[in-house]
């Protein structure tokens, strides 16, 4: 039974003095980071705001991009698919971010400015952008039509504009068949603009993404047709940060994601906007 004791206790001891010297140990060491970590956490957890990382993210977004992200004239507020999601998953991660809506191509410099940690905007994933961009996992698909007043032809485009905006896959793809329809490309800012061009005769037609101008057609506010037969290059929207950097944002991002799809959040937002 002495024994017994005594080999408890000596056991007991030499706990102690590890998790003493642990404890010291760790103070002038590089383990020191995970120890306060734990200590924060633990410390935070008592409070309300246990979740907050205390870092406010700045995340960038387009402004006429309906029904992703546009003004809702009533409010004053930017609303939409993407700021839906955003405030889904920033809710079921627990952090906390400021909405910028200045545009797409403002959007894709900040991000790479580092004056945004992130940016969601009916962002197409592509292999060319993954080269400065890391993305999250798609959550819509969508790809690029031709637009024009009704009546107009493919045939049509041949010696005029045709309407493009900076910096997006629609550009890309108006390059990529400009030789072969004989057009050229006149860009603009925004959708917006690039539609009010093709309504004053400007230009013959313009590129957009199927959904969004699918939304202006059906919603009355644009009195274009597609002609076009299907959407070009149909690819995955993802939400993006520069590449190598803001990883813990990316990752609560498709954390938050795949718990908004589970729980049936993401298709709510879907519906609310008519998908
Ligand atoms: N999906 C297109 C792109 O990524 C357009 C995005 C946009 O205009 N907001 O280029």
């Amino acid at each position: 039974m002495k024994k017994v004791l005594a080999i408890i206790l000596a056991v007991a001891m030499i706990a102690s003095i590890a998790v003493l010297s642990g404890c010291s140990g760790n103070s002038g060491t590089a383990s020191t980071a995970g120890s306060a970590d734990d200590g924060k956490t633990s410390g935070d957890a008592g409070t309300p705001d246990s979740k907050d990382t205390g870092k406010t993210y700045i995340i960038y977004s387009d402004n006429a991009f309906a029904p992703f992200e546009y003004l809702d004239t009533e409010t004053g507020k930017y609303v939409g698919v993407d700021m839906d999601i955003m405030e889904a998953v920033a809710a079921d991660q627990g952090f906390s971010y400021e909405m910028h809506n200045e545009g797409f191509d403002p959007a894709m410099g900040a991000v790479q400015a580092r004056q945004a940690d992130g940016m969601i905007a009916g962002m197409t994933i592509t292999d060319e952008r993954k080269e400065t961009f890391d993305f999250s996992a798609p959550y819509f698909e969508d790809g690029q039509v031709i637009v024009a007043k009704e009546g107009t032809t493919l045939e049509d485009l041949k010696g005029k504009t045709v309407a493009a905006k900076t910096s997006t896959v629609g550009g890309e793809y108006a390059e990529s068949i400009k030789d072969e329809y004989g057009f050229t490309i006149n860009y603009y800012e925004g959708s917006d603009n690039m539609y009010q061009a093709v309504l004053a005769g400007t230009d013959v037609a313009c590129v957009e993404d199927f959904s969004v101008i699918g939304y202006a057609i059906k919603s009355g506010k644009v009195a274009l047709s597609i002609i076009s037969d299907k959407p070009a290059n149909v690819k995955g929207y993802g939400f993006a940060v520069k590449k190598g950097e803001n990883a813990e944002l990316l990752k609560m991002f498709d954390a938050g994601l795949k718990n908004i799809t589970d729980n049936g959040k993401l298709k709510e937002i879907l519906a609310k906007y008519g998908y």
